[in-house]
């Protein structure tokens, strides 16, 4: 079975009813698919989503391998699975999205008539079923970077509470190679800050990588992560750290107010860019932001309409340390 060129062909792909070792397959929508094995579960049930931005390819070809290994059984599940592809007509176009970032469909009061829109719907309907079944799933929604990162690969992880990041949490990110995680509040409208709000998941987004086209291959940035995912979904221990994990806090957001705004640094500048504690950040007619001590940017966007966030400033969190 070719999955991917299947999901590009049309909605109706379909996975055999039952896995080798007996798991049981539900198609809970278009490229999504609920697993239960047969017997009690071994480890916490686990969503994983990739495509939500239809330009970001490795990971859907990450997920596609890893289902190719549950249908020829040299994956056995051992934990109940959520596996999504996130937006199939922006990834037939080869586009991030085709009306709406998918990405940003999943805040409490959105409404959109865009083609996303139904899609965001279903997808959140699938979660809603899935973790009434099974309480507090972990949820990974794979992405690749758009833009040069200090950190190659880091996650976001929106969270309910404001607490230090624990030392499981931790230990699993840097076996997935993430350099950096970044800890926001969980109201923002993405994929994961719903799981997370909703159904209070462990939930992360995660920038592994860039963006490049279908079939040039899953780099090794990917290798890891998937490493983690193939020891999850059987319930074995997890793989040892590869990566040296640094934990950031939003310290403030840039709010562009006028078509005035602008950034002292390139519109392509790299993720989690630092600056001299005092320099000019950005200014906006009579407004100016100036860097505290130990601030780096993140999602630096000046093309952003006024009244939206611009930026994003970060600072290392000393709670997190273990
Ligand atoms: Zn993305």
């Amino acid at each position: 079975m070719n999955l991917l060129a299947e999901l590009l062909a049309s909605d109706d792909a379909l996975l055999p009813a039952r896995l080798p070792g007996g798991a049981q397959v539900e198609r809970l929508a278009a490229a999504v698919w609920q697993i239960t094995p047969p017997t009690a579960a071994a480890g916490r049930a686990l969503i994983v989503s990739a495509g939500i931005h239809g330009d970001e390819t490795a990971p859907v070809e990450v997920l596609c391998g890893l289902v190719s290994a549950l249908c020829s059984g040299a994956l056995v599940p051992r934990v109940p699975l959520l596996l999504v592809f996130g937006n199939l007509q922006a990834l037939r176009a080869a586009r991030r999205y085709l009306d709406d970032d998918l990405n940003r469909l999943f805040g409490s009061a959105c409404v959109s008539s865009s083609r996303e829109a139904p899609r965001a719907a279903a997808l959140a309907a699938a979660v809603d079923a899935f973790c009434a079944q099974h309480a507090g799933p972990l949820h990974l929604d794979l992405h690749s970077a758009i833009r040069d990162s200090r950190y190659a690969c880091f996650a976001i992880a929106p969270r309910k509470d404001s607490g230090p990041l624990g030392g499981a949490p931790q230990a699993l990110l840097a076996a997935c190679g993430i350099e950096a995680v970044l800890l926001t509040g969980a109201a923002a409208p993405t994929f994961s800050a719903r799981s997370a709000r909703l159904h209070g998941c462990e939930a992360y987004t995660f920038e592994l990588g860039r963006v490049r086209r279908l079939g040039d291959g899953v780099a090794g940035e990917f290798a890891a992560a998937e490493r983690v995912l193939r020891a999850l979904i059987a319930a074995e221990p997890m793989p040892v750290p590869v990566a040296q994990l640094r934990v950031f806090r939003v310290s403030r957001e840039l709010i562009k107010h006028s078509d005035a705004f602008r950034l002292t640094l390139p519109a392509d500048a790299a993720n989690f860019t630092g600056f001299d504690p005092g320099a000019m950040i950005a200014e906006d007619g009579p407004l100016q932001w100036h860097a505290e001590a130990g601030e780096l940017i993140v999602f630096p966007n000046p093309a952003v309409k006024p009244g939206l966030r611009a930026g994003l400033m970060v600072v290392a969190d000393p709670a997190s340390d273990v």
